[in-house]
């Protein structure tokens, strides 16, 4: 899952990528969580996105700072640092995106299961977010237990979704027959 400034899945099953019908696997991103949120980019309200993409964080405490006699943030780095140093104010606005990203992880694994949840995004760079986060998937009721150990951070960090489509060209390129 990579959880930045838009969302998306990769599913790999069996050792392929999953890429679903017209390659619309992973739309994690728009999974509705709240029917009174913010009209999200597909037009639809209250989608994950509008909770967990860093540009929406950024507005929204960049809203709600006037109202706590706050700095307001200039950047979305800014607010992680301002977490991460406790600043109490944030504290209500991370709980909600931690709950938001539990349930999309939650309808993931009820869904279809997976060995491991690997995360690549701001998510990362927030020790205190992570730790929260393995918590509440300890925590969750999942039929069958999934357990904190199997939430890893992507290795390859924001370079994975280029390591992938090259490698994907490559597959295509030397599995090609002559014929084609
Ligand atoms: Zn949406």
């Amino acid at each position: 899952m990579t959880i930045n400034e838009g969302i998306g899945a990769g599913i790999i099953l069996n050792s392929q990528i999953y890429s679903g019908f017209m390659g619309g696997a992973g739309e994690i991103g728009h999974i509705p969580v709240d029917p009174n949120g913010e009209i999200c980019i597909c037009g639809q309200r209250g989608c994950v996105e509008t909770v967990l993409t860093s540009s929406f964080i950024l507005k929204k405490c960049q809203n709600q700072s006037a109202e706590h006699g706050q700095a307001v943030p200039q950047s979305f780095d800014e607010i992680i640092s301002r977490y991460e140093a406790g600043e109490a104010w944030l504290e209500p606005i991370f709980d909600q995106i931690v709950k938001v990203t539990m349930l999309m992880i939650a309808s993931t694994v009820n869904f279809i299961s997976p060995e491991v949840v690997i995360i690549e995004g701001w998510m990362n760079r927030s020790a205190n977010f992570s730790e929260m986060l393995r918590a509440a998937i300890e925590n969750f009721p999942f039929p069958f237990k999934f357990t904190r150990d199997r939430v890893l951070s992507a290795s390859y960090g924001e370079k994975g979704a280029l390591y992938g489509s090259a490698t994907l060209k490559l597959q295509k390129i030397f599995s090609a027959s002559v014929l084609d």
